[in-house]
C-alpha cells in the first residue's frame, strides 16, 4: 500500500469550553490506498475530510492512530524529517490561481520543488516537460499566474505537483473555483497522469461528480467519522447509509423527475461539542429507529463497510415523504 491509515484521531484544544477541553474533529478513521490507485473522501463542509488530509500530509498533528506511507511509519516525523516525504506526497491546494506564487514565473513554479530538494536538471528541459505532460505549451513558461486563467493555473499547479514523480497526490478540491466545462478537462488530465505516471491520489471533494468521475473507492465523513466505503461505482449505484443516500440525492440532476427523489435530511448538523447519542446521525436520519438513538452503529463489512444499524436496501426510499432541505 502506498497509504495506510489506522484509527486516526485528531482533536482540537479548545480551551475550557463547554467542560470540554479538546474535540474531536477526526474520530479514528482507516483506510488504504494502493499504487495508481484514486481515493475520494466526500462530505459536507465541516465533516473532517479537509482535516484528515492535513493530518495524512503532517501538516496538522493527530493525537491518535497511524499513517504508513510506502510501509513506513511517517505518524512521528517532524520539521526536517519530513522534507524526504514531500517528494513522494505531492500537495494540491483549493485556490488554482492563489496557490501559484503571484511573482514567479510558471518555469520557476514548475520546477520549484527541483531546487528545494537540491536535485540537479535542465531546468528548462523540465520546465518544457511539465508543461507538455499537463497540456500546456513552452509559451507558458514565461507567464506569471495572473496571465492565467484559472483551468491553466490548475494545470500548472498539477505539473508543479507531479515535478518529482511523487509516488501519491493529495488534491485538495481540485476544480473548484472552474467553470463545469473546465471542471471536466482537469479531471481528464488526472485521470490520464494517473494511469500514465502510476500515481495515486486522495482526493478531498464535496462534489460529487467530481467523485465519480476519477475515484476507484469513496469514503463518506460525517461529523470526522466514516460512515460508508467502499468502491464508487457500487455506492453510487446503491447507497447503503441514510446519509451517503441523502448526498446522493442532492446531487444536481439534469432529469427533472430525479431531482424529486430527493432525500429531506431536516436537522441541522450537530456540532462537534455535543455529538449525538447513539448513532450520530439519528438527529437528521429519516430511517432511525429508537435503538440508534442509545446505540452507535460499528462499521460492518470488508471491501463495503457501513456504519448503520439498518443499512439500505438498493433503491429504498425514506419511510416517509419528505420535502427537500439538503
Ligand atoms: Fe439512521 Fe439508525 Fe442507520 Fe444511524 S443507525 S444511519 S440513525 S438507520
Amino acid at each position: 500500500m502506498i497509504l495506510s491509515v489506522r484509527d486516526l484521531q485528531v482533536s482540537f484544544p479548545v480551551g475550557r469550553l463547554m467542560n470540554r477541553s479538546a474535540i474531536l474533529g477526526v474520530a479514528g478513521v482507516s483506510f488504504d490506498i494502493a499504487a495508481g490507485e484514486t481515493f475520494a473522501l466526500v462530505g459536507e463542509s465541516g465533516s473532517g475530510k479537509t482535516t484528515l488530509a492535513r493530518a495524512v500530509s503532517l501538516l496538522q498533528p493527530i493525537s491518535a492512530g497511524e499513517i504508513a506511507f510506502d510501509g513506513k511509519r511517517i505518524d512521528g516525523l517532524r520539521g526536517a524529517a519530513t522534507k524526504p516525504l514531500r517528494r513522494e506526497m505531492a500537495m494540491m491546494f483549493q485556490d488554482p490561481v492563489g496557490s501559484l506564487s503571484p511573482r514567479m514565473q510558471v518555469r520557476d513554479i514548475v520546477t520549484e520543488a527541483f531546487r528545494v530538494h537540491g536535485v540537479e536538471a535542465d531546468l528548462r528541459a523540465e520546465a518544457d516537460r511539465l508543461l507538455s505532460l499537463v497540456g500546456l505549451s513552452g509559451d507558458f513558461a514565461n507567464r506569471f499566474p495572473h496571465q492565467l486563467s484559472g483551468g491553466q493555473a490548475r494545470r500548472v499547479g498539477v505539473a508543479r505537483a507531479i515535478a518529482l514523480n511523487p509516488k501519491l497526490i493529495i488534491a485538495d478540491e481540485p476544480t473548484a473555483g472552474l467553470d463545469v466545462s473546465v471542471q471536466g478537462e482537469v479531471l481528464n488530465l488526472l485521470n490520464d497522469l494517473r494511469e500514465r505516471l502510476g500515481l495515486a491520489m486522495l482526493i478531498i471533494t464535496h462534489n460529487l461528480h467530481v467523485v465519480h468521475h476519477v475515484a476507484d473507492r469513496m469514503a463518506v465523513m460525517y461529523l470526522g467519522r466514516f460512515v460508508e466505503t467502499g468502491e464508487t461505482e457500487a455506492i453510487f449505484q446503491a447507497p447503503a447509509h441514510p446519509y451517503t443516500a441523502a448526498l446522493l440525492s442532492a446531487n444536481p440532476e439534469p432529469d427533472p423527475d430525479k431531482a424529486k427523489d430527493r432525500i429531506s435530511l431536516p436537522a441541522e448538523v450537530p456540532s462537534l461539542f455535543a455529538r449525538p447519542k447513539g448513532c450520530e446521525f439519528h438527529t437528521r436520519c429519516p430511517w432511525a429507529q429508537a435503538r440508534c438513538k442509545t446505540e452507535a452503529p460499528a462499521a460492518q463489512g470488508t471491501d463495503r463497510r457501513v456504519a448503520c444499524h439498518f443499512p439500505l436496501s438498493p433503491g429504498e426510499r425514506p419511510p416517509a415523504v419528505q420535502e427537500t432541505t439538503l
